[in-house]
């Protein structure tokens, strides 16, 4: 192959060959190709693009980079959930239970968090024991016993990702539509997937600011998705505000598992139910999709209401726990972690200094004070801390008074609890009218 040639083409606007997209791909999961002339192609892709076939080309290359899954034949479908990430979404952690005891089966590869937007990962990390790298072989048997895992990426699974989101993650082509595409579907065409539901945010934190870059970006995900073989949707999310009330990698756990928690009767709870209103309703509203992709529903009311039904019978909870035991999980530390307070030394209250609505409650500055309070990565390197974040984080549309809480800070230290407190200020605005509310989801796409 000479690779020179292809860069020049792509340079040009030519049309790339499928056959030359596999060999590129081969060859730099190999290691033949060196990391220069790689960061020249991504270049010229950044600024010509890949048209559908190319795309597809390419993402398929990066799926056979390495191991796909193989799940042996089962009645339940394999089903999965993708976020393109933001300030407090812990959507995937209630909703991997939820789905198991729904019927699916849930190989739910997860990533880490870089910047202002959390990871899944990182916030299982902070369970005692709990482990997020599992061979292929303890993957498939985890999935076929509890119905549902949550881990990190096989050493074997979409190498060639590895390797070109460092690549483009240096080299300012991270914002391409078809990379990301590639790039988020190789990965999840390598679980095997029947059916799987995107969750592309946009607004003040998220990855794409635009509703419309976000529907872009959704559109060519379904689209290739389904012409995969996999039942694809996406949801349009509002990601100005943060998701639930925490953020912070523990924090968030306390939230997940309130979430869970939500309608099971007799249950203990240390966040009050009406507080989850938006976590909750894109739990339910990620698993009413999937029941009506698999056909196990016929109608997106009957779906909803199969999903709520399931949530409030606590089966989820304790799917949960099977889940985390299943992974290396001691239960008796995690359920004496989960009954304390606070985790962090340090908790300071943010209180409001006028009354009236919430007018703005920003995901970007909170992801921002979270970051830097030690609970997020500034490089790849950084090493978090578990227990620090926010909680108590008063919404948009709500109202307060003098001296309410916005919201609650957990620090290491008083000094940098104050030091949060203060740039937080800027993240709220109070205004003497309630304002219109944004609905959570803005847009289906359905692919049809
Ligand atoms: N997330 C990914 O996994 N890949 C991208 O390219 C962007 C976001």
């Amino acid at each position: 192959m000479n690779f020179l040639s292809i860069i020049e083409s792509k340079r040009d606007g030519q049309t790339l060959k499928a056959s030359a997209i596999a060999e590129i791909i081969s060859a730099y999961t190999a290691g033949q190709i060196p990391d220069y002339q790689m960061a020249a192609f991504l270049m010229a892709v950044y600024f010509r693009g890949l048209d559908t076939s190319e795309t597809t080309a390419f993402t398929l290359a990066m799926r056979d980079s390495g191991d796909v899954l193989k799940f042996p034949d089962d009645p339940r479908p394999l089903v999965d959930k993708h976020s393109t990430g933001g300030v407090g979404d812990k959507v995937s952690l209630p909703l991997a239970p939820l789905l198991a005891c729904l019927g699916f089966r849930v190989p739910m590869i997860s990533g880490r968090g870089l910047g202002i937007t959390g990871g899944t990962l990182d916030k299982l990390d902070s369970i005692p024991g709990f482990k997020t790298s599992l061979t292929t072989e303890r993957i498939m048997q985890i999935v076929a016993e509890a119905g549902c895992v949550i881990c990190g990426q096989t050493a074997r699974m979409v190498p060639a990702d590895k390797g070109l989101y460092a690549l483009r993650d240096v080299t300012g082509t991270v914002p391409s539509i078809p990379l990301i595409v590639a790039s988020i579907l190789s990965k999840k065409l390598a679980e095997g997937l029947h059916a799987l539901i995107l969750d592309v945010k946009f607004g003040a934190a998220a990855f794409m600011p635009t509703i419309e870059k976000a529907r872009e970006l959704a559109q060519a995900m379904v689209a290739l998705g389904n012409q995969c073989g996999v039942n694809t949707r996406a949801l349009l999310t509002n990601m100005d505000a943060p998701l639930g009330r925490a953020a912070g990698n523990w924090l968030e756990i306390k939230e997940a598992v309130a979430c869970l928690e939500s309608n099971s009767a007799g249950t203990r709870s240390t966040v009050p139910h009406s507080s989850l209103t938006d976590l909750r309703e894109l739990v339910l509203t990620c698993a009413a999709h999937l029941l009506i992709q698999t056909g196990k529903a016929k109608s997106i009311d009957a779906a909803r209401q199969q999903a709520e039904h399931c949530l409030a019978s606590g089966d989820p909870r304790e799917k949960w726990n099977q889940m985390l035991a299943g992974q290396g999980t001691d239960l008796t530390a995690f359920n004496r972690k989960l009954a304390l307070d606070h985790t962090a030394p340090v908790v300071v209250e943010l209180k409001a200094r006028s009354t009236g609505f919430i007018s703005r409650c920003d995901a970007r500055v909170i992801g921002e004070v979270v970051r830097d309070l030690g609970g997020g990565r500034l490089t790849k390197d950084s090493v978090i801390n578990y227990d620090v974040g926010l909680d108590s984080i008063a919404k948009p549309g709500e109202s307060v008074s003098v001296g309410s809480t916005l919201a609650c800070v957990h620090a290491i230290n008083q000094a940098q609890a104050e030091a949060a407190g203060a740039r937080l200020t800027t993240a709220f605005e109070i205004s003497t009218q309630p304002g219109t509310a944004t609905p959570l989801v803005a847009e289906v796409i359905t692919g049809s």
